[in-house]
């Protein structure tokens, strides 16, 4: 018998706001709008996404202040996507409403949606989609030096990359889900910066494998790729970081919003969570 209690979740509510930065945050990772791509009109997106104009405006607003869009009035204007580099204030913790996750269920919810999706990848990937996985390896590799944050964004849009590859819209929605919330996770865990090599590396041999078609080759290749971040997980439970009891601090002041934490960002107010 499962004795295991069953754990309600607060609901948030509305969530229209973030919900549209996290529907055009999505659609960029994914580069359905690669950057020097015009969005679809406000009408538009108001309609399909079924929100006021406002609450699209709202989110554009807060996306061009982030550096993402940028947005020019008059009939040869429109949102353009400036950086596919997505600033962390932009990022939902909680993309679905649902409780946060705890790293373990992440890295454990994160192995069969992405060898799923590689193994879907290696059938159906163009060659476009391949160039959009061999630029997120150049922005990974191309500063070494740079912060760890653009290096987990672009690490990310090679997986978001691969997800659109195979054309599993349902699938790679709850790879998006994940991601994001490891986004918040592993910058807390993944001291990376002397395995930069090593991680463009994974993702080189990844690519390669996806390229051959071979599902044995893509399997083999996602088990290495997904081991090396469960292997650093699995370390950082058994030797507790010096800073450890930062997470346990921001638990204790609940999770933040993303609109509180964009809300912060506009205000110019350092973030809760900021570390
Ligand atoms: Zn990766």
């Amino acid at each position: 018998m499962n004795d295991t209690p069953w754990r309600f979740y607060p609901i948030s509510n509305p969530r229209a706001f973030e919900e549209v930065v996290d529907q055009i945050t999505f659609a960029i990772r994914s580069g359905a709008f690669r950057p020097g791509q015009r969005l679809p009109l406000v009408e538009e997106l108001s309609e399909t996404m079924g929100v006021s104009r406002p609450t699209i405006g709202e989110a554009i607003r807060a996306l061009s202040q982030a550096g993402v869009l940028v947005s020019q009035r008059g009939a040869s204007g429109g949102v353009t996507v400036v950086s596919d580099n997505i600033p962390d204030t932009m990022i939902m913790r909680q993309p679905s409403g649902w409780r946060e996750a705890a790293l373990s269920e992440l890295i454990e919810a994160r192995r069969p949606i992405e060898m799923k999706l590689a193994l879907l990848a290696g059938e159906r990937a163009t060659e476009a989609d391949f160039a959009a996985m061999r630029y997120a390896i150049e922005q990974l590799s191309a500063d070494p030096k740079a912060d760890r944050l653009r290096r987990i964004n672009y690490d990310h849009l090679f997986h978001y990359a691969m997800g659109r590859a195979a054309q599993s819209e349902l699938l790679a929605y709850y790879q998006h889900q994940v991601l994001e919330q490891l986004y918040f996770s592993l910058r807390e865990v993944v001291d990376d910066e002397k395995h930069v090599q090593g991680i463009v590396d994974l993702h080189e041999e990844t690519l390669t494998a996806l390229e051959s078609r071979s599902p044995s080759r893509i399997e083999a290749a996602m088990d290495r790729h997904l081991r090396w971040m469960e292997d650093k997980v699995a370390d950082s439970r058994r030797k507790p970081r010096k800073n450890a009891g930062s997470g346990d601090r921001r638990r204790a002041l609940g999770p933040t919003s993303a609109r509180a934490r964009i809300g912060a960002r506009r205000r110019g107010v350092p973030r809760l969570d900021a570390n």
